[in-house]
């Protein structure tokens, strides 16, 4: 029995990426049972740095840390690597060419889960980079077929507050969580039939009970796509 090595790139924030590592080791004790646990590597990084780089003339930069974090984890052992934040797969494809390993990308993963579960039309809550740039939901359509649904202005701006205010500190507030689930319902009037949770904080907030269609959380649906890899030779 051997499992792959997964390679993580976190620290964007650390509170979502403490979840991956929750799920990836629970997922792996689950199907292997005893006291099975999972192989991995993250490298954590400051976020503080990576959050001032996020505008029109850090991007690049930006790329260039995330793309040395990969291969450290590629020198590392790594047999696959994942980042661990939607709004960071803006230079996936940069990451990807950079390193000889396999990427396992956050929007195919979840792709896959929504054909699996036939819905056709989306919505999508973000940062405003992932809800309005076209690496997230540009991807979601022309790979896949699907319609993605963001909402309006108003309401974008206060989700991405609340992640970047909140979320990213650890701070979960009932008034936050309220109007997230306002801004889901209008969604749904819109006609999503589900929606996806594109920020691997938002599970810290949201959960199923707290919206009338599934929800599809990035953060549980990626960790587990790795751990479906690291243990498909298992
Ligand atoms: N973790 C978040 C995401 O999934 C936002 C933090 C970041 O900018 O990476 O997009």
């Amino acid at each position: 029995m051997s499992q792959q090595v997964i390679g993580l790139i976190g620290g964007m924030s650390w509170e979502s990426s403490a979840q991956y590592y929750r799920i990836i080791n629970e997922q792996v004790r689950t199907r292997l049972g005893g006291l099975h646990s999972a192989r991995c590597l993250m490298w954590s990084f400051d976020f503080a740095e990576i959050e001032a780089l996020q505008r029109p003339d850090g991007w690049s930069q930006a790329t260039a840390l995330m793309i040395e974090a990969a291969q450290r984890l590629e020198r590392g052992g790594a047999d696959f690597v994942l980042i661990c934040t939607n709004t960071m797969h803006r230079m996936a494809d940069e990451v990807q060419a950079a390193i000889d390993r396999p990427l396992l990308h956050i929007v195919d993963s979840t792709a896959e889960r929504i054909r699996t579960a036939g819905f056709r039309r989306v919505g999508l809550l973000g940062t405003a980079f992932t809800m309005e740039q076209a690496f997230f939901k540009g991807r979601l359509a022309d790979r896949y077929g699907l319609q993605v649904l963001v909402p309006e202005e108003e309401d974008r701006g206060r989700v991405h507050r609340v992640i970047y205010d909140e979320l990213v500190k650890g701070r979960v507030s009932a008034s936050s969580r309220q109007a997230y689930r306002e801004i889901i319902e209008r969604l749904v009037e819109r006609g999503a039939e589900a929606v996806i949770l594109g920020c691997t904080e938002i599970m810290l907030l949201v959960r199923a009970e707290d919206s009338p269609v599934p929800l599809l959380d990035t953060t549980v649906i990626h960790a587990e796509a790795a751990v479906d890899r690291a243990l498909s030779g298992a």
